[in-house]
């Protein structure tokens, strides 16, 4: 079977042959000593950015590159420059969307990747640089954000069956869904509010649906306010307190930003980013809980590290208003 990909230098030299693979001598690293003197060291297991055929180094677009991870790698003998990869490809969704029929990449954000079992072996001069694919763990919404610049993937695919193309709907794990409408979650277009009761995520728009807002509510005039009265009367809304300026937010007393941050609703996609407020509220929640226990209670150093604020849009959240889960009508 030839490759999956064609990486750049690949097509320099012929890619070892299985047998003269076999043969090579394993590192655990390599250095590339780029024309200014910078070294940059590769490892196993790194994510890296490769080449494709065609493309020039230094003036490719990230996101015209392609994703993978490093598996092995070999050269002929320790003083070789001749470096070869066994890299193990990450896929755009549109990319996979073109090998597998039936996945459909329109719950997949931009910087969404699917990790694949599809390797490939590649020059170690087709690799343009380090990043770092992040994995995105639905099940786990107290892992640490995912910046809006970084790449992540929270589903895997299988493509080795050479049926691929007509059993797809097999071939990508599904993406998990836990709203009343059973779609999964775009981190790009969806915003939605975590359900302490239930510990599930609810689409904003199928909140909205099951709990419609009143018609006479005047949308534009709530901008200035913490009573933002969005939802119907039922719905508690608990910010309560005159918004602060949070431009600067490391110059703000940390009390305020944390009882800022207590009082707001947990939630993810869009300005609050792929993974959510929740790891950053649950912290302000713990600061708060110690400062009504402890008067002398001195926030630790880190504190707008441990809030997470610099991962969302925190003017906008502390703005969020609560509503009724529609599944057990706690408020969310
Ligand atoms: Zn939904
Ligand atoms: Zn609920």
């Amino acid at each position: 079977m030839g490759p999956h990909r064609t990486a750049r230098d690949s097509g320099i030299d012929h890619p070892p042959s299985l047998k003269e693979w076999t043969k090579m001598k394993r590192f655990k690293s390599y250095t590339v000593v780029a024309l200014d003197e910078e070294r940059f060291t590769f490892f196993l297991g790194d994510d890296v950015y490769i080449l494709p055929e065609g493309q020039e180094a230094h003036n490719t677009p990230p996101e015209r590159l392609w994703n993978a991870k490093i598996k092995e790698i070999r050269a002929k003998g320790f003083d070789s420059d001749d470096v070869w990869l066994q890299v193990i490809w990450y896929y755009s969704p549109t990319e996979l969307s073109q090998r597998v029929s039936a996945f459909d990449p329109s719950f997949c954000g931009t910087n969404e990747r699917i990790f694949s079992n599809q390797e490939d072996i590649v020059h170690a001069l087709s690799c343009d640089g380090r990043t770092k694919v992040l994995k995105f763990d639905d099940s786990d919404p107290l892992q640490s954000p995912i910046s809006a610049k970084s790449n992540y993937y929270r589903t895997t695919t299988n493509l080795s069956s050479s049926k691929s193309r007509h059993s797809g709907r097999q071939l990508v794990k599904p993406l998990s869904s836990s709203c009343i409408c059973l779609q999964p979650y775009n981190p790009d277009r969806h915003i939605m509010h975590r359900c302490s009761g239930c510990e599930r995520w609810y689409h904003i728009s199928c909140i909205f649906e099951a709990h419609a807002p009143p018609e006479d509510i005047d949308w534009a005039d709530n901008s200035g306010s913490m009573h933002d009265e969005r939802s119907s009367g039922e719905t508690s809304t608990r910010n309560e307190q005159t918004l602060p300026a949070f431009a600067d937010i490391g110059d703000t007393d940390p009390k305020t930003v944390a009882l800022a941050l207590a009082k707001c609703p947990v939630t993810r996609g869009m300005e609050y980013g792929v993974v959510g407020t929740f790891s950053g509220i649950s912290a302000a929640r713990t600061m708060v809980q110690r400062v009504k226990s402890d008067p002398e209670y001195i926030f630790p150093e880190d504190w707008s590290a441990l809030l997470e604020v610099n991962y969302f849009d925190f003017d906008l959240l502390v703005r969020e208003s609560w509503y009724d889960c529609p599944n057990c009508h706690q408020p969310i």
